[in-house]
């Protein structure tokens, strides 16, 4: 049989790039990244999977329509896998433009990419078996009270710009199954962490933060709950939903492990304090601040469908997972060092200042 070749798009990102090293290092899958180098991506994160020879980083824009439907039918691939996003919440409040660009008209040019290439095979197994999974976000669903759980029939209820597009890209992924029949699957998950994680999000700027002995700063008293995720998990549910999923269905993806973002942070504090201890305990570094704009209370995932009909179950809970992601940074300091001098050096985005409108 033909080895697997997959296009990850967003695949120099961090949970594209752990998708890429598991479709190469574990499944010697043959993957095309397609990936436009934002802020937020970084080579380094996909040269292991460039050493071995199978995977390949074409730099390229999402939305340049020619561009995708050239690149999608000169590689014929049997699974596309979109993942390129703007993905950082705050940033959709400072600046919402590049969400909507990338995230509704970027899928749209992925989609139709895929369908002239699809739409273009003859009929058989390729054909049969050729998969489109949109990869998106729990935030699609909006807030939860203290109970409850998002299912994959939660109506839509998005608050941020960042969740408002990817809400729309989930729409168009699946009215181009019910329309043109173009065999889709869609997931939604809930946050990740874990190595190779751009140092603006929660777990890897507390961290940073926490060892050069910085100010850990939380948004407004601590009690959001989000539901923590370790990225392998979700590239493995990923390739599984590619591979199993149902077409034109929905898989929530989760793996129930609920934390107040107090509690993350202090979880960060006493792992880092029992590792590398420091002269006073970290958790004195922690600091209330302004609370983020329309910051959506609770998200939680049920993820039954997915373990049920397709056997996937996390490997990690949050306490291995944060160990494992804790030690990853201590022993990878020339990764995130330049970032965080040069890219993002922790201030505070997403304020919705209105001089900045
Ligand atoms: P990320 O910001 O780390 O990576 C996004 C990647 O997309 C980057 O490599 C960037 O260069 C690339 N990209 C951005 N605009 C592009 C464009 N116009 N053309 C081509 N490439 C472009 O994001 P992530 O955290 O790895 O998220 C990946 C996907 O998973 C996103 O679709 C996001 O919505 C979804 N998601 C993320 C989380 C999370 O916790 N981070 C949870 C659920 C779903």
């Amino acid at each position: 049989m033909d080895r697997k070749k997959v296009i990850v798009t967003g695949g120099a990102g961090f949970i594209g790039s752990a998708l890429v090293r598991h479709l190469v290092l574990e499944q010697e899958a043959e993957v095309v990244v397609i990936d436009k180098m934002t802020y937020a991506a970084n080579r380094a994160n996909i040269l292991p999977a460039e050493a071995t020879g199978r995977c390949q980083l074409i730099i390229a824009d999402i939305c340049d329509q020619a561009a995708m439907r050239e690149i999608v039918s000169r590689e014929a691939p049997h699974q596309i896998l979109h993942l390129a996003a703007e993905s950082h919440v705050d940033r959709s409040i400072s600046g919402p433009r590049d969400f909507i660009e990338t995230n509704v008209i970027g899928t749209y040019s992925m989609l139709e990419a895929a369908r002239a290439f699809w739409s273009g095979l003859p009929a058989g197994n390729t054909k049969d078996t050729f998969r489109f999974l949109h990869v998106s976000t729990d935030e699609v669903y909006g807030s939860l009270g203290a109970d409850g759980l998002f299912h994959e029939t939660t109506p839509y209820d998005p608050s941020s710009p960042y969740s408002s597009s990817k809400a729309a890209s989930d729409h168009l992924a699946k009215a181009w199954f019910r329309t043109y029949n173009l065999p889709i699957v869609v997931s939604n998950c809930s946050n990740n962490y874990g190595p190779y994680h751009f140092p603006e999000k929660l777990i890897p700027l507390v961290i940073l933060n926490a060892l050069e002995g910085k100010t850990l700063p939380v948004y407004g008293d601590g009690s959001n709950i989000r539901d923590w995720l370790y990225v392998e998990d979700h590239a493995r549910a990923l390739s599984l939903i590619a591979t199993q999923g149902r077409l034109g269905e929905t898989y929530n993806v989760g793996g129930r492990n609920e934390r107040t973002n107090l509690q993350v942070v202090q979880t960060i504090c006493d792992e880092l304090d029992r590792i590398a201890p420091a002269e006073a305990p970290r958790r004195e570094l922690i600091e209330f601040v302004k609370d983020r704009p329309g910051h959506d209370h609770r998200y939680a995932i049920d993820a039954t469908k997915l373990e049920t009909e397709l056997g996937w179950k996390a490997h990690e809970n949050f306490e291995t997972g944060l160990r494992k992601t804790v030690q990853w940074y201590l022993d990878n300091q020339e990764w995130w060092a330049p970032l965080r001098k040069s890219v993002y050096g922790g201030e505070r985005l997403g304020l919705n200042d209105p001089q900045k409108v």
